[in-house]
Order: structure tokens, then C-alpha cells, then sequence
């Protein structure tokens, strides 16, 4: 691949899967309200080789959606979509959020995950590793690459957020750090690499890319920074 438009997930790369998340730049906006989203999509399918990504309608929810065959923006609800089929790739957009690509590398077969702080509170991440594991993948073969997201520098968060962040997690606790006033700093990267840890995936196996995306902002797209407008990252896995 090699492209410096988009972070390579090298070990993921280096077990076989293409894998990657995008960076921000012209042709890079992957929102579905930006009319140019299409021919971006395909702008980036012909630079890295990818084949076109299966997206969903992302609520900050758990829904799962197992795909197949080409390409498309299905129209409904999911913050996980996956795929056993060859060659075949899914992918999440954020702009903030965590964005969490898995592969089985016996079965071969991928996870593309949504983890904003509502997916990270219902830990989205082991709810991914659960679906994988109930149709017969074993954790020690799960990898893990998390891409760019608000880093603990900026995410900031008030006592009811950091509540639910820990609802489901109580060692996520050690993740969040009191800042003045009712309000903490939430270290969302770490609460998810603990879930996956959590949920039987290997230290090892997990690798994380990117900077803090509020940071950053001539690498990345920032919600908070930006509002609603901000641009969209894609975060993508296909299997070999
Ligand atoms: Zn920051």
C-alpha cells in the first residue's frame, strides 16, 4: 500500500489482511453527507487495492451485521460489521470516536468497530469478540488494530459519562483522571484495549495507531473541534 494518505495497520497487514485508517486530506472525507463521498470512496479503493468497504448506519449502539459479497452502504443500524467472505472488506467512519479493526487469522475473518464513549459504556469492543467467537473463532487468534480518536489529552468528559463509562467495565476506572470542576479526562483508547484484553485478546495482538484527532487537526478530523460539519475518517479491513 504505502500511501501516506492512510495509517497502515502493520501487523494486521503483516498477517495477510489489508487494513487501514484513513488520514485527512483532499478526496479523504468519507461522511455520507458529503456529495463527494462516492467518488472519494472510489478514489481510495483504487489507490490502496481495497475492495469497495460494507458501512452501516452508525447509532453509537452494539447491532452487529455480518457481510458479504460487494460493497455497499447498507441502510440499516450497525456499529459492527464483520466478514468471513474472501476478499471482502468492512469498514466504521469517526471523526473522534475509536475505530477498531479485529481479524481471525485461522478463519479469516474481520470486524470493522464504532467505539464512541456509548459504544465504548456498553463495551462495544467485547460484544465484537463475542460475535466472532460464537460462530467458532478462538480469542488467541484475534488481532486488534485501534486507529486515531480523542486522545486522553482532550477527552473531556462530566461525572455522568465517566459513570457509564465504568458501568460495564469497572476497571476502566484507572482510565479516567479528575480534571477541574465535576469534570475528568477519559483515556477512551486504553478502556477499549482493556475490554479487548477483557474479553481474552492478547496484549500483543493489539496495536494502536495515530494521534489524538483534536490534536491533530491537519491529520485529522475532529467532531469536537469541528461540530457536526467535521469530515468523516474510514477505518477499513478486508479479508485476504
Ligand atoms: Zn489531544
Amino acid at each position: 500500500m504505502g500511501d501516506a494518505a492512510v495509517i497502515a495497520a502493520a501487523q494486521l497487514n503483516r498477517l495477510g489482511f489489508t487494513a487501514f485508517f484513513t488520514r485527512r486530506g483532499d478526496r479523504f472525507d468519507f461522511s455520507p453527507e458529503q456529495p463527494e463521498c462516492d467518488e472519494n470512496l472510489r478514489h481510495l479503493t483504487r489507490i490502496t487495492g481495497c475492495p469497495q468497504p460494507h458501512q452501516a448506519i452508525q447509532t453509537h449502539q452494539c447491532g452487529a451485521l455480518w457481510c458479504a459479497g460487494d460493497g455497499s452502504m447498507h441502510r440499516v443500524s450497525a456499529d459492527i460489521l464483520l466478514s468471513d467472505a474472501k476478499r471482502c472488506a468492512v469498514a466504521v467512519r469517526s471523526a473522534d470516536c475509536l475505530p477498531i479493526l479485529l481479524a481471525d487469522v485461522r478463519l479469516h475473518r474481520v470486524a470493522a468497530i464504532h467505539a464512541g464513549w456509548r459504544g465504548t459504556a456498553a463495551a462495544v469492543a467485547c460484544i465484537a469478540v463475542r460475535a466472532l467467537l460464537a460462530r467458532g473463532s478462538r480469542v488467541e487468534d484475534l488481532y486488534a488494530a485501534m486507529g486515531p480518536s480523542i486522545g486522553r489529552c482532550c477527552f473531556r468528559i462530566d461525572t455522568a459519562t465517566a459513570q457509564a463509562l465504568c458501568a460495564h467495565t469497572a476497571a476502566a476506572a484507572q482510565y479516567i483522571h479528575p480534571a477541574d470542576g465535576s469534570q475528568c479526562y477519559a483515556d477512551l483508547a486504553a478502556i477499549n484495549r482493556l475490554q479487548l484484553r477483557l474479553a481474552g485478546v492478547a496484549g500483543q495482538q493489539i496495536e494502536q495507531l495515530g494521534d489524538c484527532t483534536y490534536c491533530h487537526p491537519s491529520e485529522f478530523f475532529s467532531y469536537r473541534r469541528e461540530g457536526a460539519q467535521a469530515g468523516r475518517h474510514l477505518a477499513v479491513v478486508a479479508t485476504p
